[in-house]
């Protein structure tokens, strides 16, 4: 009597059960099994279980239980859980849980049982938490207005690119890039006018930067720069060709044209990886340019 209680209880479990004999013949599923498969009720005992097993495993695993059987070979299912994947009779694969174990003999027969455990929630939830992790760390890392790296970014990148440079001995130039009397564009066109100048120098930086090269808006009107695996005279082509195209460009707002400079300090990273006082070093070099009639660059 136990045994059919046993039995009815195994039939109206939430997790999907499953009994094959040796020769991988499904023999017994419960309702669970059949909802998770989308197999007809009933319709499964007498087929073989390769036709819900994953490509991968499908043609080996007759000889696998065969070579279980017989001794030869020790499971590595049997008796664990495991992250598996089973075929809905759709053809869409569900990920589970597998919990499979060898049941023994009976009337000289051998049978294995397993449990499939839906996965499917659980993955939906690891996947949004992923969604949601990634977009944190694009909200925490970049500058809602120019949508360039923020400083909290700047600085991962600052120590990541310093570090890789005094591995491999490459040379890297530190820049710090200021727009030209910003504040006069603030009073003479209002908040917004600049706003619309920020944004829009931060498009041709970048755009004239290097793919390798970092540009990330490190204060008000202030953008970092790095240049990995490059020395300061290089450095300072690239910082031309960007103090140019600025000073060349016409920024549009509200029909006014705005046009604006900016100045660029660099150095070099200093030989012993410290990129705060290479940062340092670019900040008096930009300093200099100021000084020395901006709309330049100046170098450490
Ligand atoms: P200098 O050539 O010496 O750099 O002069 P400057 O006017 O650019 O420098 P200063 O530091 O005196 O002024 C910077 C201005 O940048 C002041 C501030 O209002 C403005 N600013 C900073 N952040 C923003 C912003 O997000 N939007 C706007 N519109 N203005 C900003
Ligand atoms: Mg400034
Ligand atoms: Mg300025």
């Amino acid at each position: 009597m136990n045994r059919i209680l046993a039995l009815r209880l195994l039939d109206a479990a939430d997790d999907a059960a499953i009994i094959i004999d040796a020769g991988s013949r499904i023999r017994y599923a419960n309702d669970a099994m059949y909802a998770l498969s989308g197999y007809a009720a009933g319709s499964l005992p007498g087929q073989q279980i390769e036709a819900l097993l994953p490509d991968a495993v499908r043609e080996q695993h007759g000889a696998q239980i065969g070579a279980y059987l017989a001794g030869y070979k020790k499971s590595r299912v049997l008796g664990h859980k495991r992250h598996f994947a089973i075929r809905h009779r759709d053809g869409t694969m569900l990920p589970i849980v597998l919990k499979a174990m060898d049941l023994g003999t009976l009337d000289d027969e051998n049978f294995m049982g397993a449990f499939f455990i839906d996965q499917r929630r659980e993955l939906a939830i690891e996947q949004q938490n992923a969604a949601r992790w990634q977009q944190l760390q694009r909200i925490a890392l970049s500058d809602p207005l120019t949508q360039l790296p923020n400083r909290r970014a700047f600085e991962i990148d600052a120590v990541r690119t310093a570090a890789r440079s005094r591995r491999s001995g490459h040379p890297m130039t530190i820049g710090i890039a200021d727009i030209d009397f910003f504040k006069r564009v603030n009073d003479q066109h209002g908040h917004a006018a600049g706003d619309a100048v920020l944004q829009a120098i931060a498009a041709i930086i970048l755009a004239q930067a290097r793919a390798a090269d970092v540009v990330a808006r490190v204060g008000g009107e202030e953008f970092g720069l790095l240049f990995p695996h490059t020395d300061l005279a290089r450095a300072r082509q690239v910082a031309e060709r960007i103090r140019l195209a600025v000073a060349a460009a016409q920024v549009e707002f509200e029909h006014a044209p705005i046009a604006v400079t900016i100045s660029i300090g660099l150095a070099p990273l200093p030989a012993d990886g410290d990129w705060k006082a290479g940062f340092t070093q670019a900040d008096a070099a930009l300093y200099q340019a100021k000084k020395n009639g901006r709309n330049r660059v100046e170098q450490a």
